[in-house]
């Protein structure tokens, strides 16, 4: 069924675990979620990635999430991962979508908060929830585009202002930087969970840790103890189902583009089941 961002992390923030936002830029990777959620009878978040319209775009994608969502028998919330304007969030409400993320975390802090709000008036109008981001994610460089820089007082989210930010503009979820970084990880990630509780306890709202792949488990469950209900979890995923096509071909003769698709989508499959086991204290 499909749920707003709200209800599914209000649920999630009762059960103290954390919903896994995984992004579609394909059919495959799109049903390789579900399924996951279906076997293990969990909830999930499907999202497309604005920088994703290349591969494909959000009005033909858009369409098939939503009706994965309403078909599934369990909560599945349809969001827009790093919408950049109102106009891509206003696309993404009409197809279905029941959650944006608008990131103006690259604006100044005044304007990133009259966006914001901009955002949520709209999307609140039509009862669907937002996400917005405070403090500047950054990214690898692989599977990810390489933002550098890595002054942590200048990039990490701050507990004061995220306070500030939330009680201005209402969002319904918070993006916070505190360590982990978009793609692969080329260094061991060094998560400050201090001011993960800070920013939990100032803002009472849910915490979204972008860069959510490649952490071990204890990781995964301090941050979710220390207030994380959304884990945006997708490059590793993504790099296994490559993997698993990799060994394919190397092992197959006569292959045929369609036989690649299903390796890969059951690779995703078993990769997101064992992420949403840890993400909600399932056990794998
Ligand atoms: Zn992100």
């Amino acid at each position: 069924m499909l749920v707003t961002l709200k209800e599914n992390l209000k649920k999630a923030d009762e059960g103290n675990y954390a919903v896994g936002q995984f992004n579609c830029p394909t059919l495959e990777s799109a049903r390789g979620a579900i399924e996951a959620a279906e076997d293990l009878q969990a909830p999930i978040i499907l999202a497309h990635a604005e920088v994703h319209d290349e591969i494909i775009p959000i009005e033909l994608i858009g369409p098939v999430l939503v009706r994965l969502a309403k078909e599934a028998s369990v909560p599945v919330t349809v969001h827009l991962d790093h919408g950049t304007n109102l106009e891509m969030v206003k696309k993404a409400i009409d197809i279905g979508f029941s959650s944006v993320m608008i990131d103006a975390s690259v604006l100044t802090y005044e304007e990133n908060v009259n966006t914001v709000k901009e955002v949520v008036e709209y999307a609140h109008k039509n009862n669907v929830s937002v996400e917005a981001e405070l403090g500047v994610m950054t990214s690898s460089g692989i599977g990810g585009e390489d933002t550098g820089g890595d002054n942590e007082d200048e990039l990490y989210t701050d507990p004061d202002i995220a306070k500030d930010f939330v009680e201005k503009t209402n969002i319904d979820a918070l993006a916070a930087a505190f360590g982990t970084v978009h793609g692969i990880y080329v260094n061991k990630p060094n998560l400050d969970y201090d001011r993960l509780s800070k920013i939990h306890d100032n803002i009472q709202r849910p915490v979204v840790m972008h860069g959510g792949s490649g952490l071990s488990e204890e990781e995964y469950i301090n941050t979710i103890n220390h207030g994380v209900r959304k884990i945006n979890y997708y490059s590793y995923a993504a790099k296994a189902g490559a993997d698993a096509v990799k060994k394919y071909v190397n092992q197959h003769e006569d292959i045929f583009y369609h036989d690649l698709t299903v390796v890969a989508k059951e690779e995703l499959r078993n990769n997101y089941k064992k992420a949403i086991s840890i993400f909600t204290n399932k056990g794998v």
